[in-house]
């Protein structure tokens, strides 16, 4: 299989939303021709698309709160085993419980023998609370690219800019706070691995994404050499 022969390339974009870590990890993946994965995206497609798993989806999406562990890992499994993954992948808001985060080392363990990067992009809570206000995405394509004014259509294709029903701020408090709650600790879950690296957020994006190349390229390499020993060994 080809997905075992690349995989130490692929990586998985960790943080709060808001954090950037969307941008980033579309920026990423098209410069070094990697699959970008956003589980949002993903599902926020099935509902446009009007698929089953969509109802219960879209209520717990638009309450801020996570759709369960077994659709969420089975969507993720059935994208990352199909070809277009195969040179590599970035994952964006996927895995967000350790439930998911075991299941991605089991898929990761049946199909490759590889190592993931994981970064971490940290953002101080009261700027992603300010960010997520002023968010606005394409209602066509999805976009998220500024600028944020009311009226404007999207850069890539025309289409209207609206806020998403999830970035109200009653909702935003909630997504904080779930994220806290259930994501912080797939953190823990990784934070001990040698390909594990933490980003600051909190800079210009063209800052955020030069420091996210050395790292990512640095943790790759490290990933690389440490698959290289075990396979040796
Ligand atoms: P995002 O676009 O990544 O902010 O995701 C939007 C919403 O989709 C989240 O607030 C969750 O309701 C749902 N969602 C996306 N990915 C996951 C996941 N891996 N596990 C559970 N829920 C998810």
């Amino acid at each position: 299989l080809e997905f075992r022969r690349v995989l130490f390339r692929s990586v998985i974009m960790m943080g709060p939303p808001g954090a950037g870590k969307g941008t980033q990890a579309t920026r990423f993946a098209s410069a070094r021709g990697l699959l970008k994965i956003s589980t949002g995206d993903i599902l926020r497609d099935s509902i446009k698309a009007g698929l089953p798993v969509a109802i219960e989806a879209k209520r717990l999406m638009d309450a801020g709160e996570l759709v369960d562990d077994a659709t969420m890992i089975a969507i993720a499994r059935d994208r990352l085993l199909r070809p277009d993954a195969a040179p590599g992948f970035v994952l964006d808001g996927f895995p967000r419980t350790v439930t998911q985060a075991r299941a991605l080392d089991a898929i990761v363990a049946e199909h490759a023998a590889g190592t993931l990067v994981i970064i971490d992009v940290l953002v101080p809570s009261d700027e992603l609370v300010r960010r997520l206000a002023g968010r606005r995405i394409c209602s066509s394509c999805g976009t998220n690219a500024e600028p944020f004014d009311t009226g404007h259509r999207c850069v890539k294709c025309g289409g209207e800019m609206v806020q998403r029903a999830d970035d109200s701020s009653a909702v935003v408090l909630e997504r904080l706070q779930v994220h806290q709650r259930a994501t912080q600790p797939v953190l823990e879950f990784y934070r001990d691995r040698p390909t594990f690296r933490v980003v600051n957020g909190a800079q210009a994006p063209e800052r955020v994404a030069l420091e996210l190349d050395a790292m990512i390229d640095d943790a790759s390499a490290v990933g690389a050499a440490l698959l290289k020993a075990r396979q040796s060994s």
